[in-house]
């Protein structure tokens, strides 16, 4: 299949991409488009066999299930029941925007597009390219991030051309991505509501609006041996780069030493490695590829460049990263949290 690229100008030109998109959609094809965390693969999510596309084109677990983006509140109710106070709370306070919800499904909801079960996750991103597609499409669009699965979600269209070009029908190309990792998923149907995935939007954030919310124990402690994850996602491997990744966390002085000699060590043994680090600390590091993420300070701008930098690592065929750990303060929990992912839990304390 021959994927259509098309970037957006913001002139009169992007009508056409978004009419041409829009029927993509409508007749069950596949279109990659930008939102404000990462680029997302769409389908229209009523159609059986259009979300079931999305699937094959990621290769992603049948079971994993897709988020469904819309453009306004009033069709929440056309796919969603029973919406609680809490949620419409939350919706008043953080929609538009990086913040997906979890409600009992309406019929006309496939099992495609829910991985099976009778629950549906929704968003309304902020992103205008998104809204405008949905809107111009005249469909819901069922979009999990527009990657191979187990790779690095994409910011840039040029990580959606590397996994999807030949896969899907269209590729709507706008480098605004500014958040850099996925929504916060928060589940409102226990007493305590409880975070599913980190994101942008923060556990504090939630509290000042609807009180107390937990962190799923999966987030932090891993997915246990026979438990059931609330998110099927949780379970799989997300995030891996090639190489091996390890974070190395302490005191600043004791993690410069340990990696500046690993490092070393290993680079005399004939190997590639590349050190994660900050714009604050990358002149201690003496050796090796070293790569800054952003500020320390400025934990949105660590989130911004994480999966782009993940991704330059297997393009580069890097066989070892170290990494600093980063604050978990605001969206530095979701950096953390997709860190430790692609470390497969591997933490050094030093
Ligand atoms: P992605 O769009 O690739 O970021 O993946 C969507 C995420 O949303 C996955 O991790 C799913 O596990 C989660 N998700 C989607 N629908 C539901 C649902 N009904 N209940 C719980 N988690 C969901
Ligand atoms: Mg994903």
């Amino acid at each position: 299949m021959e994927t259509i690229i098309k970037k957006i100008t913001h002139t009169e030109e992007d009508k056409k991409i978004y009419e041409q998109a829009g029927k993509i959609l409508r007749e069950g094809g596949l279109v990659a488009f930008p939102t404000e965390t990462v680029y997302g693969l769409g389908a229209d999510a009523l159609d059986e066999e259009a979300s079931a596309k999305i699937y094959a084109a990621k290769g992603r677990p049948s079971d994993n299930p897709l988020i469904i983006h819309i453009a306004d509140r009033k069709s929440l109710d056309e796919i969603a029941s029973e919406v609680s106070k809490k949620a419409e709370k939350l919706m008043d306070a953080f929609w538009p925007g990086p913040m997906t919800l979890i409600f009992r499904k309406k019929e006309n909801v496939p099992m495609s597009t829910t991985g099976g079960l009778e629950t549906v996750a929704v968003r309304m991103p902020s992103h205008p390219v998104a809204r405008e597609l949905i809107r111009q499409s005249g469909v819901y669009i069922a979009a999990p991030s527009a990657n191979t699965s187990g790779r690095p979600s994409p910011t840039k269209a040029e990580h959606v051309i590397e996994d999807l070009s030949g896969k899907i029908d269209m590729i709507i190309a706008d480098d605004t991505v500014d958040i850099g990792v996925e929504s916060t998923i928060i589940d409102l149907s226990e007493e305590v509501p409880a975070i599913l995935r980190p994101g942008y939007i923060t556990k504090e954030m939630f509290e000042e609006v609807i009180g107390r919310v937990t962190i799923d124990p999966a987030i932090t402690d891993g997915v246990k041996a026979g438990v059931v994850p609330r998110a099927p996602g949780m379970k799989y491997k997300h995030y891996a780069p090639d190489a091996d990744l390890k974070i190395v966390e302490g005191d600043m002085a004791k993690v410069v030493d340990y990696i500046n000699d690993n490092t070393k060590k290993l680079i005399n043994e004939g190997f590639k490695v590349a050190i994660m680090t900050t714009d604050e600390t990358r002149h201690f590091y003496t050796d090796g590829i070293v790569i800054s993420m952003g500020h320390k300070s400025d934990e949105l701008s660590v989130a911004r460049h994480l999966y782009a930098i993940l991704r330059e690592f297997d393009n580069e065929h890097v066989d070892y990263v170290f990494s600093e750990s980063f604050e978990t303060e605001n969206v530095g929990r979701a950096v953390m949290n997709r860190l430790i992912k692609a470390a497969g839990h591997t933490i050094i304390h030093v």
